[in-house]
């Protein structure tokens, strides 16, 4: 049986760093007090993504992921902190305060949540959008596919300033795309890039009837699928297999490997050893992102 509770907590949050400029945080303190629907007490936990007294209703007692992360930030943000003092003379990127390990358990947790219905209700009022007004350092980006069943916000219950998303349709890449991943990676302090593709993906359906010779109909969509089409070259004789999820996973595994080998400062950032490139898949029917 679901029961709902109501937390009063009082946080001072992480400043907000300059959008161009990495900063250590300060420190942080943090008060909270949960009660049930009795008014008896609780122990709660800390929520880092929370910056002034509020009112945080949970929909299940045991689902305690969402404060987890909150408060693994709180304790990721101490650990950078001391991590940026120690290594700053030697990279030529601050990392961000979330370890690329701790962020994709952050994302873990999301997709469970997501799959179960439990969402996090902290993150996206008045008070985190002035938090975040001023700066923002998303934990990690995401690149996926436009699909509109897709959106990693939803599918990794994150909340403002948590992600930085990139969205072309199967993942194409371009140095738009590129470039953003860099200014993430390299001024934001994201530790984390996630490539994600999903089944029955549109526009790897529509790589592979281009690789058999169809006209995607204007410059642009023959663009985009000219992208894809050197990652799908394998599959040009082949039957697609159910959902084209083997497509999507060579695609996926393609821009993974083409993001390393054309940027020279995700190249780097991964070589120090601080950021980290998984890849994902999407099950539209279950919700669950698979991860290899
Ligand atoms: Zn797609």
């Amino acid at each position: 049986m679901l029961k709902v509770f109501t937390m009063s907590l009082a946080i001072m949050s992480m400043a907000a760093c300059s959008t161009f400029q990495t900063q250590r945080a300060p420190n942080q303190e943090t008060k909270v007090v949960l009660k049930d629907q009795q008014g008896a007490k609780k122990e709660a936990p800390e929520q880092a993504t929370s910056n002034g007294p509020k009112e945080i209703t949970r929909v299940s007692p045991e689902d305690t992921a969402p404060n987890t992360q909150a408060k693994e930030m709180k304790e990721a943000v101490a650990a950078a902190a001391q991590h940026i003092q120690s290594t700053h003379d030697q990279h030529p990127r601050e990392a961000g305060p979330v370890p690329a390990d701790k962020a994709m358990g952050w994302l873990k947790n999301g997709n469970a949540r997501f799959t179960k219905g439990f969402f996090r209700n902290d993150g996206a009022k008045a008070q985190d959008r002035h938090r975040l007004a001023t700066g923002q350092k998303p934990h990690s980006v995401i690149l996926s596919c436009s699909d509109s069943r897709v959106p990693p916000e939803v599918v990794f219950d994150q909340k403002l300033g948590e992600i930085f998303v990139i969205r072309t349709a199967g993942q194409a890449l371009d140095n738009n795309v590129v470039g953003s991943i860099e200014y993430a990676v390299s001024h934001l302090g994201s530790n984390l890039i996630v490539v994600m593709g999903h089944e029955s993906c549109g526009a790897v359906k529509a790589a592979l009837s281009s690789l058999q010779g169809a006209d995607m109909g204007s410059p642009a969509l023959n663009a985009l699928v000219a992208d894809l089409k050197p990652r799908l070259q394998q599959y040009a004789s082949t039957t697609p297999s159910e959902n084209v999820a083997h497509e999507s996973w060579s695609n996926v595994d393609g821009v993974a490997k083409e993001l390393i080998e054309r940027s020279a400062i995700i190249r780097d950032a991964v070589a120090s050893g601080d950021v980290k490139i998984v890849k994902a898949m999407y099950h539209l029917e279950s919700g669950n992102v698979e991860w290899r």
